[in-house]
């Protein structure tokens, strides 16, 4: 990271020594565009099987979870040569993998997949803490899926949380977390939002455009809804306006607390 910051954008960066499959999404992520690496060959030397998802000792193996020529060929015990051949090519499988991912703007998601190792999902909760950086220069996507507590703080987030700013309110405002039980009351309000996790307030009008619309999400946790509040809580003070916040049970959270001095909550 430190290096990019210093780089032009257009410059390729070579990566050296980092030869495990299973950390080339990160890099990627970070902006590496080249590899090299004896890995392939070093682990084969010790009888240890790579996997875009860890490491296995070749002897511990009761199946080949690979379908390269090697492990396809039905025998279980590898020479060390095999080993290193298997080792390569899921290296190479791995790196269409993320090329794809890049073309379908799912790298993200394709990371959070892979930094599932402690070591790696802690070096992607770090990056993450100056994922502000990485705002300004995230492509515009098609769709957000919704991977693990990590996806609450992907870029897509806080730029969405930068496009409410756009968003003129007038008048008395009612952002929902459930419509069907604020049905009743929306007529003393001039303008009503709802809430998606882990984005925060959206209008109704753009229940079908991308992020609100093109994200799948599943019921909200607290790594989704304090981004979600971390948003709301930007927006409302950036407006000038009289805020409801009517909410359900899913959304209890530690950010109530704050939003309470300046907007009315009310529990549904
Ligand atoms: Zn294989």
């Amino acid at each position: 990271m430190a290096c990019k910051t210093g780089l032009a954008l257009n410059k390729p960066v070579h990566l050296f020594g980092a030869g495990h499959p299973m950390m080339f999404a990160l890099a990627v992520a970070l902006g590496c565009d080249l590899f090299d690496s004896a890995a392939y060959a070093l682990y084969a030397r010790d009888g240890r099987y790579l996997t875009p998802s860890g490491t296995h000792k070749l002897k511990d193996l009761a199946y080949l979870p690979c379908a390269c020529p090697v492990c396809s060929s039905g025998d279980r015990k590898l020479t060390e040569r095999e080993l290193a051949e298997h080792n390569l090519w899921v290296s190479f499988s791995e790196l269409n993998t993320i090329k794809q991912a890049i073309l379908d703007g799912q790298l993200w998601e394709l990371v959070e997949r892979r930094c599932r190792h402690p070591a790696l999902l802690q070096a992607l909760r770090t990056i993450q803490e100056g994922f502000a950086s990485f705002e300004a220069i995230e492509p515009l996507k098609r769709s957000f899926t919704y991977t693990s507590t990590e996806s609450a703080a992907r870029p897509e987030v806080a730029r969405y949380g930068k496009k409410l700013s756009r968003l003129h309110l007038t008048g008395r405002v009612l952002i929902t977390t459930n419509r069907q039980k604020t049905l009743t009351m929306e007529h003393k309000f001039d303008t009503i939002l709802l809430m998606k996790a882990p984005f925060g307030p959206y209008p109704p009008e753009l229940a079908e455009t991308y992020p609100i619309g093109q994200s799948e999400v599943p019921d909200p946790d607290y790594a989704s809804i304090k981004s979600a509040m971390r948003n709301l809580i930007e927006f409302i003070k950036s407006k000038n306006v009289e805020v409801t916040f009517a909410y359900d049970e899913k959304w209890d959270h530690d950010a109530l607390a704050e939003l309470s001095s300046f907007t009315t909550l009310l529990r549904l």
